[in-house]
């Protein structure tokens, strides 16, 4: 397992790996990693025979007053965790590296898909995000890349820019990996207490209720959405939004007959946590 920060020598280490008759993997990551990742890791490497791990906390993601400074930072950890993984390089790029003018030049924005959801309240963070996964194909040329369903506004974004661009690389949306309790795991877990951490179990548990309401028959997206906020309220946590859309287009899916996707984001105590399910996929 190699560890890089340089951006040349992460695409001359790609391409020596492809010239040698390899496929690429790509699992883009933040750190701070988790059983989650570590699933899309092997994932990635049951596809591919080159698996890529970039670590980098990218600035151009967060908002003004969103955890940027706090977010965690734990590389030594990290590395620990993928010594038993099959990864042949870690990308784990200086900011100054990656946005050299400052985080402000080129973006790229997919307007639709980047306004709704999590967009209304954090609405310059997935051109952030479109912006840096943009540079890593670019950099690390991959021919699969694997990211989670619990971001499932992030995965559409990607799926529609790498149609639009023209990315060659095949997208693959891996599962939501959960406590036993139900609550997805995240790297923004840290924040919460023990107490809050019980509590924000109600969110996952509140879209499992709105999918015993599917399975009895109940179709409409405000009913259903009603039954989640329901849950959430007997737990007096105020939901930002709960909302039925569609997987790759995300819009708002009144009545549901194909399979939809059940979002919700919502805060417990300062932390900001999202979750979903697909219903109607079974
Ligand atoms: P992050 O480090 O939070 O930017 O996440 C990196 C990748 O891991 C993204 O593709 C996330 O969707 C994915 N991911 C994060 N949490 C989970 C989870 N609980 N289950 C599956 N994938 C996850």
């Amino acid at each position: 397992m190699r560890i890089v920060e340089d951006i040349n020598a992460a695409r001359q280490a790609v391409r020596e790996a492809r010239q040698h008759g390899l496929s690429v993997g790509l699992v883009p990551t933040m750190g701070a990693l988790h059983e989650g990742h570590l699933t899309l890791i092997r994932r990635a490497a049951q596809e591919t025979e080159f698996v890529v791990v970039s670590i980098f906390v990218n600035p151009l993601q967060f908002g003004p007053s969103e955890d940027l400074s706090k977010y965690p930072r734990e590389f030594d950890q990290d590395l620990d965790k993928l010594q038993s993984l099959p990864v042949s390089l870690i990308f784990h790029p200086e900011v100054s590296d990656m946005y050299p003018e400052g985080p402000s030049r080129t973006l790229v924005t997919v307007p639709g898909l980047n306004g709704v959801l999590c967009g209304l309240t954090r609405p310059s963070h997935f051109d952030g995000v479109a912006t840096v996964v943009s540079k890593l194909f670019h950099i690390l040329e991959p021919d699969v890349a694997v990211f989670g369903q619990k971001d499932a506004q992030q995965l559409a974004i990607i799926r529609r820019l790498v149609h639009d661009l023209n990315f060659p690389v095949q997208i693959i949306g891996a599962p939501i990996v959960r406590e036993p309790g139900g609550l997805a795991l995240s790297s923004r877990n840290q924040y919460l207490s023990a107490e809050e951490k019980i509590r924000a179990r109600a969110i996952y548990q509140s879209l499992q209720s709105a999918e015993a309401a599917f399975r009895q028959g109940e179709r409409h997206a405000e009913v259903l959405t009603a039954v989640v906020r329901k849950h959430l309220q007997r737990y007096e946590i105020g939901p930002e939004y709960v909302e039925i859309v569609d997987p790759l287009s995300l819009q708002p899916v009144p009545y549901v007959r194909t399979p939809a996707l059940l979002a919700v984001a919502a805060r417990i105590g300062d932390t900001r946590l999202i979750d979903n399910i697909l219903i109607g996929s079974s």
